[in-house]
């Protein structure tokens, strides 16, 4: 019988780009045994082919949890993202109707990556995902609509990314 991926669960890589990006996986979906067909309880998406898919799951299929949605009930994000600036509260409606646009492109595709929350604060706004994807792809909108100054910290092992915009 085919192992799906063993190699895939203890490996470390440099990053150059989001192409590599793309091989690692969330820890997060190595701690439950996920059955073939399996529905979301609380999204609803399928585990098909050894991912998480948008799908009309069987009636009597297994229901377990994704990992997005066990870290929206943990609150434990795997990517943060700060917008800083004057901009982001005299456009903040447009900056967040931007970001929610990103998320909702993004997950169209990949139903792991998401939004977990939205906050305000005294600085601007702060964002928190399930994913290390989302937060560069937010990054680089508001940086192609509003320019400024994009930093991205990335760290591999913690499967953890900061996304800091600001206004310049
Ligand atoms: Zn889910």
């Amino acid at each position: 019988m085919k192992q799906p991926n063993p190699q895939r669960r203890g490996a470390t890589r440099r990053i150059a780009g989001r192409a590599q990006q793309d091989h690692i996986r969330d820890p997060y979906e190595f701690r439950q045994k996920l059955a073939e067909g399996a529905v979301c309880s609380e999204c609803g998406a399928v585990f098909q082919e050894g991912r998480w898919q948008w799908a009309v799951g069987a009636e009597h299929a297994p229901r377990q949890i994704c990992a997005a949605c066990r870290r929206i009930a943990d609150k434990f994000p795997a990517g943060i993202v700060t917008l800083r600036g004057p901009v982001v509260q005299s456009q903040k409606d447009d900056m967040i109707r931007l970001v929610r646009n990103q998320e909702n492109l993004e997950k169209t595709e990949h139903p792991l990556n998401r939004i977990i929350s939205i906050d305000e604060d005294p600085q601007g706004l702060v964002i928190t995902t399930t994913d290390i994807h989302l937060p560069r792809r937010i990054g680089e909108a508001v940086k192609r609509a509003f320019h400024g100054a994009l930093e991205i910290d990335f760290d591999e092992g913690g499967y953890f990314v900061r996304v800091n915009w600001t206004q310049s």
